[in-house]
């Protein structure tokens, strides 16, 4: 019998430039390190195996897409972090009801200090009116109702933000006994 103790997935989902990818990132190598079978998905990387565009409906479609892949990988015993800014409750809410382990985590990077970091320049190209739909500027991002981890990362050193998350996941891992 097949079992998926162990799997997981951990949804991260905030404003572009969050800190999302960083977080993730550093998560699944503090979880590999200590004999966890992980997988990260984020976001940008994805996007380039499966291209689409960023109407509510085609980012929604998405977001499912890698729900599924999420929940395939966490049926075989894998901790998943999904990275992306999945800006639509509703969608997030579906991959939820996908998975039998989820943990939404809230990276609550405010807008003005996303604009301020602007790593990639989207956002001036954005404002500029060079990229349409573009969340937080010219598309809606909802905040998640309920999230099970809320992560801010002003006034924070990312390892400082890092360890803030991991300390979080392994609390809810307790207690959800994994
Ligand atoms: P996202 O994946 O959400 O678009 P990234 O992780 O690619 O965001 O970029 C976030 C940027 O913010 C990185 O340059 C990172 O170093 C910076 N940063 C500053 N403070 C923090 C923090 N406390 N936690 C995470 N990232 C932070």
């Amino acid at each position: 019998m097949k079992s998926n103790a162990g799997g997981c997935v951990v949804w991260v989902t905030g404003l572009s430039g969050a800190g999302k990818t960083t977080l993730a990132e550093n998560a699944c190598r503090y979880f590999k390190d200590h004999s966890k079978r992980v997988e990260h998905l984020d976001g940008d990387r994805i996007r380039k195996t499966f291209p689409t565009g960023f109407s509510h409906e085609e980012r929604d479609e998405h977001i499912l897409r890698v729900g599924r892949m999420a929940s395939g990988l966490e049926r075989e015993g894998i901790l998943v972090f999904a990275s992306f800014i999945s800006p639509y409750q509703m969608a997030r809410d579906k991959v939820r009801q996908m998975c039998s382990r989820f943990i939404e985590v809230y990276v609550n990077t405010p807008l003005e200090e996303c604009e301020r970091r602007d790593d990639k320049g989207l956002y001036k190209k954005a404002r500029l009116g060079e990229i349409k739909n573009f969340t937080g500027i010219s598309d809606p991002y909802e905040p998640p109702v309920k999230p099970d981890v809320v992560i801010s990362t002003v006034g924070c050193s990312p390892q400082e933000s890092c360890d803030q998350l991991i300390n979080s996941l392994l609390r809810i891992f307790e207690l959800r006994k994994n």
